[in-house]
């Protein structure tokens, strides 16, 4: 039949009787007649816990030999679930980033993957062998090992089903699937049946952490299904992910997310003169700092200001490179607030929708609560709000947007057989 490319996080590998767990999950996969990779995470909270021994030996690690000690997790995990699928009487085989040719940039702890070979897989695959692929982790074209940043083996899984043209590509975890917000906040959340790559994207981009969404944007591009279900109720089908041309949507927002790991900078008395802009995001861009929302409105007596937001991991790096770039931007008074929360509304099916952002102003301003940023994409609308409004702003917005029963998004026809 086809192939199914499997993804177990580190919950559900966290101990011996959960490995063997996940091993009926492959080996049922594998007596449907499929194909199976299977892509794991490090074992429960090994990526924390290594990521401390490090910090006990120095607060400055060098970034090679992170990797180094991050890429050792993965690899425990591979080796132990492949031995609980051989005693189960399967053909299985390990391998490691390095092993597959999960090719990437060299860029430590944050890589992208640029290739994956398929010649040692597919190997494997026609001696009827199921497959475990250590996630996270990559090589560069000279052999360096890299890791490709916290969560990043849903990104593995889905570029290596990408790479096999797998026919789904299925993340189990200890959820039943996404939901339209958080369940701790809002609890008779919605569960979405399908939703879109789109919508998914913007979700994970704004806070919803069930995927990662480089992994999304891996499975739009090469449009792989996507599946995410509970490692822990196998028979759930879960949550599917496609293209949103395969949708009929008739709600115009399918989930609320909250951001509370964003700080903002403000930036007073920028000369209004082309090129400002670029001097201020060049500078931030040159050292790797993404930047988020950004506001710039009417200048006066010649003079701009500039409101960004950026991770708040990033803040000190960030006002370094500004107050050390002062002079050149000719910037005025620079500013942070570390009181922010980001909440927004995602929803494909607010495009042609007037009224949305009306809509939830208004929820938000009934429950007394003050907007301090705004900004909008096609299919997203996020509000800054202080960090103590966070959860009501949630529930707030799902009540609004009847997000609290009922499916939330329909496919044309019936449900596609993937
Ligand atoms: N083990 C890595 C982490 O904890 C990668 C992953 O789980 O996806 O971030
Ligand atoms: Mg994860």
């Amino acid at each position: 039949m086809g192939i199914i490319v499997q993804k177990f996080g580190g919950t559900s590998v966290a101990d011996p009787q959960k490995i063997h767990n996940v091993a009926k999950a492959v080996i049922k996969e594998k007596n449907n007649g499929n194909d199976v990779v299977v892509v794991v995470s490090a074992m429960g909270h090994t990526t924390d816990y290594l990521i401390k021994l490090a910090k006990e030996i120095t607060n400055n690690p060098d970034s090679r030999e992170m990797d180094m000690l991050l890429s050792t997790g993965e690899q425990v995990s591979i080796a132990l679930l492949t031995m609980a699928i051989q005693s189960n009487g399967y053909k299985a085989v390990s391998m490691n980033g390095q092993q597959v040719g999960i090719i990437t940039e060299c860029i430590h702890s944050k890589a992208r993957i640029v290739d994956i070979k398929t010649d040692k897989l597919n190997k494997y695959l026609k001696e009827g062998k199921i497959i475990v692929v250590a996630g996270f982790q990559g090589v560069t074209p000279d052999g360096e090992i890299t890791t490709l940043g916290r969560g990043g083996s849903d990104t593995s899984a889905v570029a290596i089903a990408a790479a096999l043209k797998a026919d789904r590509c299925d993340i189990y975890t200890d959820v039943e699937g996404v939901y339209a917000t958080d369940p701790r906040i809002v609890p008779n959340v919605q569960k979405a049946d399908v939703i879109s790559y789109e919508e998914m994207l913007e979700l994970a981009r704004v806070g919803a952490n069930v995927l990662h969404p480089r992994s999304v944007e891996t499975a739009k591009q090469f449009n792989v299904p996507l599946r995410v279900r509970s490692s822990f109720k196998l028979d759930n089908l879960g949550t599917l992910i496609i293209g949103v041309d395969n949708m009929e949507i008739y709600k115009p927002v399918a989930g609320v997310a909250a951001d509370c790991s964003q700080v903002r900078i403000l930036i007073s008395s920028l000369p209004d003169i082309p090129g400002t802009a670029a001097k201020v995001f060049g500078a931030l861009a040159k050292h790797n700092i993404s930047v988020d929302m950004i506001i710039q409105s009417l200048a006066i007596d010649g003079k701009n200001s500039i409101a960004f937001t950026v991770d708040a991991q990033d803040l000190d790096d960030a006002l370094k490179i500004l107050d050390s770039e002062k002079d050149h931007i000719q910037s005025g008074n620079i500013l942070t607030d570390k009181d922010i929360a980001k909440v927004s509304i995602v929803g494909a099916g607010m495009v042609d929708r007037p009224g949305i952002a009306a809509d939830m102003f208004k929820a938000l301003a009934e429950k007394n609560i003050n907007i301090k940023m705004i900004s909008t994409s096609e299919i997203k609308i996020s509000c800054l709000v202080e960090k103590q409004n966070a959860n009501d702003a949630i529930k707030v917005l799902c009540k609004e947007f009847g997000l609290e029963s009922k499916e939330i998004a329909v496919v044309k026809g019936d449900l596609p057989n993937i």
